[in-house]
């Protein structure tokens, strides 16, 4: 009765598909799936600097897992499956879009620099915006005008990624906000999934303290990857907070409900 037990793929045999800065992928237990591991590295300024981080990407697995299972509850399609264990999570197979897409509610990071604001100023309202995927040219902004041209999505399909973002945006300021967490920005990437003939977009890749920027509604403090850019330390226990925030590690490592911060 072999056939019945669960496919069991020893780690070192299963077949990597991509293997990128802070996380592999290999290919998945069944067809149309992938595994998405979650690595300790930590790069920043175009992969320049880097560093192993313990326990990071326990910590970013089960975040994301807990915010694209929010996701998936309100209806936002995703490419989450499940979490298969402390590191890994089943994820559908897509196709992903070459694009970096960044919400920004809080003036922050290369905004600052690109347009000389004041860091922590509300912006007069969300702003959307798209880099293009590439680590050779360091992801550098483009426009519409650049996606349609070099057909990287067509119209459609950035109407669609932009009515999601601004979902998703919605939907994580409040979630944080109950968390006594400011979103300041963050960065999505979206892929198509196919059924049939019929394609839809997806939300892929992970949402964690790696890919938005947190801070403490009281002190300010960053609870996010910018205390590994800007050497501020502390970065695992800042994770960690934001996980028992969310209340993904309650006490004794029990999942239990969001923490209301007063
Ligand atoms: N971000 C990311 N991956 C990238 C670039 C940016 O996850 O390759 C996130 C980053 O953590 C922040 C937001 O996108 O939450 C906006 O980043 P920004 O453009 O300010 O660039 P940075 O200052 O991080 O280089």
């Amino acid at each position: 009765m072999d056939f019945l037990k669960p496919r069991y793929i020893p780690m070192n045999r299963r077949r990597r598909i991509y293997e990128g800065k802070a996380k592999i992928l290999y290919e998945g237990t069944e067809p149309g799936t992938l595994i998405q591991h979650f690595k300790d590295d930590a790069t920043a300024f175009n992969a320049k600097k880097r560093e192993v981080i313990d326990g990071k990407g326990v910590l970013n697995n089960r975040i994301s897992e807990y915010i694209f299972n929010q996701l998936n509850g309100i209806g936002v399609p995703t490419h989450f499956l499940r979490r298969i264990n402390m590191r890994e999570q089943l994820i559908r197979e897509v196709e992903i879009i070459p694009l970096e897409v960044v919400v920004r509610n809080v003036a922050a990071g290369s905004l600052v620099t690109r347009l000389g604001l004041e860091e922590g100023k509300q912006l007069p309202r969300s702003i959307i915006e798209f880099y293009h995927k590439s680590d050779a040219l360091g992801d550098p902004l483009v426009t519409e005008e650049h996606i349609t041209a070099f057909g990287w999505a067509n119209p459609q399909e950035i109407d669609d990624i932009m009515a999601l973002a601004i979902r998703i945006n919605d939907f994580l300021t409040g979630l944080f906000l109950g968390a006594g967490i400011r979103l300041i920005d963050f960065k999505l990437e979206f892929g198509r999934l196919w059924e049939g003939d019929m394609m839809r977009i997806v939300l892929a890749d992970e949402v964690s303290p790696d890919t938005c920027r947190l801070w403490d509604t009281r002190t300010g403090d960053k609870m996010d990857k910018d205390r590994f850019r800007k050497d501020l330390g502390g970065l695992v226990e800042a994770y960690t907070e934001v996980a028992r925030r969310l209340g993904v590690l309650g006490e004794n490592e029990r999942p239990s409900g969001p923490v209301l911060v007063q």
